[in-house]
């Protein structure tokens, strides 16, 4: 087998494989059926001389726009039909390591091996592109299908700005301490859109988390645990909401007072 990039560097391994971690939870999770949903992880950080030096594995493909904040950035991208179970234990063999060119507009493929990335780039990129400009320190942004919140995006009163937010923040203290700035709603349109792609860029200035209606949820977060993680509270939140449904009865949910009271102790933003 030939050399992995990932061979003597312990860093990337690990945010590979955190990766592959969280691919397992999310197939797991029944979030992920077939080759469904996205991951992609800036991992600049670890890139060394040698990594610059790799002569690329792949044609040159364009982007679809430019993007000036990627230059000469190193993404890991779940590949293209690939199935999130499968990159669980060979995170190498179902996603690949590209570099953006220099005009920012175009990328190739380095290691390991010539593996499509996701369909879903050019918007995935674009939101690398913002959190680099705004210096967010976000390197990490995973798209699921979780089941209990997609259920949620199936009736319009919920669709309405912040009614879900403080819905899913009333069910359990720590989903407003875990996901503080709540989930952003983006109305139902094609999936990998343009609409969509930008209506997601849109509600990520306000929200780290954004509802794709009637299709899945799309997180961003400092690594790929932590954006896994504000997914898990929100979708605990809806399980419980569910659950009390199924009782026969509609929650109370938490106070205005008690959600307050919680801004107030964890100095949350909202
Ligand atoms: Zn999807």
């Amino acid at each position: 087998m030939a050399e992995s990039i990932l061979n003597g560097r312990e860093g990337l391994r690990k945010t590979v494989y955190g990766v592959a971690e969280v691919a397992g939870y999310l197939w797991q999770n029944g979030w992920a059926e077939r080759n469904g949903g996205n991951i992609t992880v800036n991992v600049t950080e670890f890139v060394d001389e040698q990594i610059k030096q790799l002569a690329p594995i792949s044609e040159v493909k364009q982007i679809g726009s430019t993007l000036p904040h990627l230059k000469g950035q190193y993404f890991y991208c779940k590949g293209t039909g690939k199935r999130m179970r499968d990159l669980a234990r060979c995170p190498m063999d179902n996603g690949s390591i590209i570099r953006i060119l220099d005009d920012c507009a175009s990328y190739v493929i380095i290691a390991d091996n010539p593996v499509q990335p996701t369909s879903e780039l050019p918007s995935h990129l674009a939101i690398h592109n913002r959190q680099i400009e705004k210096g967010s320190g976000y390197k990490a942004t995973v798209h699921t299908h979780p089941i209990e919140l997609i259920a949620m995006s199936h009736t319009n009163k919920f669709l309405k700005k912040d009614v879900l937010t403080k819905l899913l923040w009333s069910m359990i203290p720590e989903t407003k301490a875990f996901c503080p700035l709540g989930l952003g709603i983006v109305p139902y349109s094609l999936p990998g859109s343009n609409v969509m792609a930008q209506g997601t860029l849109e509600q990520l200035e306000e929200y780290d988390v954004v509802m794709w209606e009637k299709h899945g949820v799309f997180a961003m977060d400092k690594d790929v645990n932590a954006a896994f993680d504000q997914i898990d509270v929100l979708s605990k939140s809806a399980k419980i909401y569910m659950a009390a449904k199924t009782m026969g009865f509609e929650p109370d949910g938490m106070s205005d007072e008690q959600m307050g009271e919680i801004t107030r102790v964890f100095g949350l933003p909202k």
